[in-house]
């Protein structure tokens, strides 16, 4: 985490580009702009690149190394932050989680979702959660499958510190937009029958999380809600660490 290079002037003009993209996108699709949630994804960025992605009017960051996070979130905590955690979890990481974090947006499994119910804090509100949808891979790739989704969704709603706002999904890279673009469409159609099916007290879901650096486009053409932007904000991040970002358990911090 290095900070002495964070340039505040370059990443406010980062930030105006980044939010005519979105607005762009949203015209295009004749959607409100603000329907759709700016995320800043600070993983391998230092505090005070946060710091300053505050102060430019920022207030909700997604990180995916939880040990990092952690730290970051203990060296920012005199600000009001709203912290997303968009990495793996690990069943042993279940409790740092849900310790520090708003929301965890890759939950995939019961057990995961469980040991977060079970270990979030009784002073902090509900995590807010959503669910890893795998809907353009194979069988490796992190997320539930798509004919599978239903039943975790009646499961995690019957834990009581956990409250289900939506859907998330990190499709790999298509070879053009149309493409990308029929892809996030299978999330949210996903999304959209959830929300069909919802009934009961606990509030409608809200949120399709998807749509990063290079495909925010597509995914607001799809319906994204909140799209998870890094390198168009912070610049890229250092070689060996997006490596560790492709690959989370080469992550030596993480081990
Ligand atoms: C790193 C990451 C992002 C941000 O990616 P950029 O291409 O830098 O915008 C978004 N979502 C997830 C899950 C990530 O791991």
């Amino acid at each position: 985490m290095s900070d002495s290079s964070f340039d505040n002037s370059a990443f406010s003009s980062a930030l105006r580009a980044v939010q005519a993209r979105i607005n762009a996108a949203c015209d295009a699709a004749g959607r409100d702009p603000a329907s759709v949630r700016l995320l800043a994804v600070s993983k391998t960025f230092g505090p005070e690149a946060v710091r300053a992605a505050h102060q430019a009017g920022l207030t909700a960051f997604g990180e995916n190394y939880i040990q990092e996070a952690v730290a970051k979130t203990a060296a920012l905590a005199d600000l009001p932050l709203e912290w997303h955690c968009i990495g793996p979890i690990q069943s042993n990481k279940t409790r740092p989680v849900a310790e520090h974090f708003a929301w965890a947006q890759t939950v995939d499994r019961f057990k995961i979702a469980q040991r977060l119910s079970e270990q979030r804090p009784a002073e902090l509100p509900p995590l807010q959660i959503c669910l890893q949808v795998n809907v353009d891979g194979g069988p490796t790739k992190a997320g539930i499958a798509p004919h599978e989704l239903s039943e975790l969704v009646l499961a995690v709603r019957r834990l009581p510190r956990l409250r289900l706002r939506g859907l998330m999904c990190i499709p790999d890279p298509q070879p053009d937009a149309a493409a990308m673009q029929a892809v996030f469409a299978r999330a949210r159609t996903l999304f959209d029958d959830l929300r069909a099916g919802w009934d009961g007290p606990d509030p409608l879901p809200d949120t399709l999380s998807m749509g990063m650096s290079a495909d925010l486009e597509a995914a607001i053409a799809a319906g994204s809600t909140l799209v998870r932007i890094g390198s168009a904000l912070f610049g890229a991040r250092p070689a060996k660490l997006a490596d560790a970002a492709a690959a989370p358990s080469a992550d030596p911090r993480e081990g």
